[in-house]
């Protein structure tokens, strides 16, 4: 199955994603549940609220006893009783009487409307039981009553299966009497960097050697994504230790990423490896940076190979593994939006495949532009940093000329928001 071509982004990106499945759903708190999709049709187990209340604090008043209310001829009542939120007064409301409430109380039976207090004057006593109150206006029927099951009635559908948890949702799964909620599982991420010359972050590097960062960019972009990075120790660039930690990795994770080895170096063994524990599909986009992307798979899990070059890993996980772990969670949306932007300086093209510069979009006057946000090094990842979006240069050799609308991949932007 393995192929040497060069194959397109958009080819890449459908090949990873037909490997992935949605995983199984999980029981979480509700809280928990936050930024993840609903694996389950939501239902309420009461009307929400659960009965009709007031929207404001002021007085339940029968309506028609101001039917002739006016400035000049004002209709003054009693107040006969005085409820707050969390009581219940279980009187109906007798004409010529009214009833001091406030917002959220139940309101009595045979109110036809609430008028809030703004809208009244004293004319004795202090607003409470005993007091009379002066209406110079004619309410709207059921003005100020919020009605029993305006949310929702019990046993409808309050949230829906593939929807997004966001923080209303939250609210509206507490109010529905929800402490948990059902979620697809977020996929373990196995992380595996490759490189001999590669040494721990708390290490001063001598001798040839550096900082493994890309474990932690990686974990960052799985972390980012929503779904669990496990980071496993570095690979050392021998066959057998790779064999050994990417069957491991395999045996315990949903999903491989590694970083490094893939290209046409000496102590490149992640490509042969792949292949004998299981199958590769492709080892080339035509991409810049990091043309060397490489798909497989071992036994049921989707294998991704990152190229070593930090900006290269950075590009290649957003590109192809953040929409697939998007996939594995349940996300129908999984690809970052694009917007189109004027590029603000010449860009050059020395080869020929696409490229996605980092670059910083923003809207000045009413229009996108975007620029560069710094050296383009694929070893480089400080234009990352600056950056907000990938600017995608098309195929060939042309250089883009200033003021040319170019594709903007948005990182400052969820999937599926337009
Ligand atoms: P490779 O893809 O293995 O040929 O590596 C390409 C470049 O990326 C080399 O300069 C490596 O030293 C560098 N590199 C590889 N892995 C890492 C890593 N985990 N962290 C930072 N740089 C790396
Ligand atoms: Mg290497």
């Amino acid at each position: 199955m393995s192929d040497e071509r060069i194959i397109s982004v958009e080819e890449a990106r459908d090949l990873v994603l037909s490997l992935a499945e949605r995983l199984e759903p999980e029981e979480v708190s509700i809280l928990d549940a936050l930024g993840r999709v609903l694996a389950e049709d939501v239902k309420s187990d009461i009307d929400v609220s659960p009965f009709d209340n007031s929207a404001m604090d002021g007085f339940a008043v029968v309506r028609d006893d101001l039917l002739s209310a006016s400035d000049e001829a004002p209709v003054d009542l009693p107040v006969v009783e005085h409820i707050g939120a969390g009581a219940m007064w279980e009187n109906p409301l007798a004409p010529g009487t009214v009833v001091r409430i406030m917002t959220g109380a139940p309101i009595p039976e045979g109110t036809t409307a609430v008028v809030k207090v703004e809208d009244t004057e004293l004319v004795s006593g202090e607003g409470s039981i005993g007091s009379v109150i002066r209406f110079t206006k004619v309410p709207e029927e059921g003005h100020h009553i919020r009605r029993r099951g305006e949310e929702v009635f019990a046993g409808q559908v309050v949230l829906a299966q593939g929807e997004v948890v966001g923080p209303a949702a939250v609210g509206l799964l507490a109010s529905t009497g929800h402490s948990t909620v059902s979620v697809y599982r977020r996929p373990r991420v196995a992380i595996l960097a490759t490189g001999s010359e590669l040494v721990e972050i708390d290490e001063v590097p001598t001798g040839g050697m550096i900082r493994n960062s890309n474990s932690y960019s990686l974990a960052a972009q799985v972390l980012a994504a929503g779904a669990i990075p496990v980071r496993y120790p570095i690979v050392v660039d021998e066959y057998e230790a790779t064999k050994e930690l990417f069957t491991k990795a395999a045996a315990e994770c949903d999903f491989i990423a590694t970083s490094g080895g893939v290209s046409v170096g000496d102590f490149d063994f992640v490509k042969p490896v792949l292949e004998e524990l299981g199958t590769m599909y492709f080892c080339k986009v035509n991409m810049r940076p990091g043309n060397p992307q490489t798909l497989g798979k071992i036994g049921d899990v989707p294998f991704f190979g990152l190229p070593g070059n930090p900006t290269s890993t950075y590009v290649g996980f957003e590109t192809f593994v953040r929409p697939t772990l998007k996939k594995m969670m349940g996300f129908s949306e999984v690809v970052r939006p694009i917007t189109k932007a004027r590029l603000l300086s010449e860009a050059k093209k020395r080869q020929g495949r696409r490229y996605y510069l980092r670059g910083r979009i923003e809207k000045v006057d009413g229009e996108y532009v975007v620029e560069l946000s710094g050296n383009q090094s694929s070893a480089l990842l400080t234009s990352a940093h600056r950056g907000n979006c990938f600017v995608v240069l098309p195929e060939g050799v042309a250089p883009i000329a200033a003021g040319t609308l170019v594709d903007c991949v948005r990182l400052d932007m969820e999937e599926g928001v337009s």
